[in-house]
């Protein structure tokens, strides 16, 4: 690519495992001759005034500028004075919708062989207002809020997702039943933008039998959209299905139309600075960041080369029961490009 096709992104590569997964997706992209250059930020030493966070005002920025963006897991140092770094992330930036493709990776046995569907989760109300207080003793509340112009927002994005990605079906998960106002609204929403997509289809389900479904036979699910902390439990229930949060990837969109792909795991403690860590949640995650950006060719050649590198099964990390560097199982994937 010339230097003047080159399309900026930010480059989070985080803590933990964070800098040897970067370091993986770098190679890749670097190997698939992607027209990305990274601007790299990392998390500050010291809390940032104008963000109250680790996070840098002019990490914040870079986003804002380039609109995408790649993000390794980041560890919230404990202390008071600061906020949570991946809510000033969410805030800052608004990022209202979480995206995650889960499907099955041929070669890696779960006990489903056709998962193949989208959770889309509303990101910014609901649960996740952080209006709780006490009552009185011994008795406590918290709201949760629904508005019309966030669930608009969210179920135009499952639709308009569903339509450029080719896929046939949303379904709106709720409990309307029992939440009648907050739920009602949030469906409401969803029946009205579904309207204006005729070609796709629309259902309704609720949670509990959702959940029940989704564990009996996943393939009756296409894109799912939802309120905030039924989003958090369903899209897990769905990274469990394909083998767990190693292999998930997603992708936070924004308004003015930021994407902030990231990994699902944190920064792994434990195996980090080893080489032991497995990249394909990051590598996964990049490609959804390039589908964003409508590199299809690169993202599908990237995404085959990862899961010819697994299905082949010479070269995994330790967490798919393989016994590969992280740096070893790159190169494979580099070698299948
Ligand atoms: P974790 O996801 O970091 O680790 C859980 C287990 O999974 C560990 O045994 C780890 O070794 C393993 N694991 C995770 N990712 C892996 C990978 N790519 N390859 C191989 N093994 C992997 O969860 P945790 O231990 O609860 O959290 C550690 C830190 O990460 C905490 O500080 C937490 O706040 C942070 N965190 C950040 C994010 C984020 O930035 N989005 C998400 C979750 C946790």
């Amino acid at each position: 690519a010339s230097e003047s096709n080159l399309i900026r992104a930010t480059l989070f590569p985080g803590d933990g495992i964070g800098p040897e997964i970067a370091e993986s997706v770098k190679e890749v992209f670097r190997a698939a001759d992607v027209p990305i250059e990274w601007e790299e930020h990392y998390v500050g030493l010291d809390i940032d005034p104008r963000t109250q966070s680790f996070l840098t005002w002019e990490s914040l920025e870079s986003v804002r500028r380039n609109k995408v963006g790649l993000k390794g897991p980041m560890a919230t140092p404990i202390g008071k004075g600061h906020r949570s770094l991946n809510l000033t992330l969410r805030k800052e930036l608004n990022l209202y919708a979480n995206v995650r493709p889960c499907y099955s990776l041929p070669g890696y046995k779960t006990r489903y062989d056709d998962v193949d569907l989208v959770t889309i989760r509303e990101n910014t109300e609901g649960e996740y207002s952080g209006l709780e207080h006490q009552v009185v003793r011994g008795v406590v509340e918290s709201l949760k809020i629904i508005t019309r112009q966030a669930s608009l927002r969210v179920a135009e994005y499952a639709f308009l997702y569903a339509k450029t990605h080719g896929r046939q079906r949303v379904s709106a998960i709720h409990k309307a039943n029992i939440m009648q106002k907050t739920d009602g609204l949030f469906l409401k929403c969803c029946r009205e933008v579904a309207e204006k997509y005729p070609e796709i289809t629309y259902e309704e389900v609720v949670i509990d039998n959702c959940c029940m479904m989704l564990v009996k036979n996943p393939a009756l699910f296409d894109v799912l959209v939802m309120p905030n902390l039924y989003g958090d439990i369903i899209s897990d229930l769905c990274a469990g299905l394909i083998g767990g949060l190693g292999l998930t990837p997603s992708c936070n969109i924004g308004e003015g139309g930021i994407a902030l792909a990231e990994a699902v795991h944190g920064s792994a403690p434990d195996i980090a600075g080893k080489n032991l860590a497995n990249p394909t949640a990051l590598l996964l995650s990049a490609v959804t960041m390039l589908r964003h950006l409508e590199l299809h060719d690169k993202a599908e050649r990237i995404q085959d080369a990862i899961l010819n590198t697994i299905a082949e099964g010479k070269y995994r990390t330790a967490d798919l029961g393989g016994s590969s560097s992280t740096s070893d199982f790159t190169k494979a994937i580099c070698d299948h490009l």
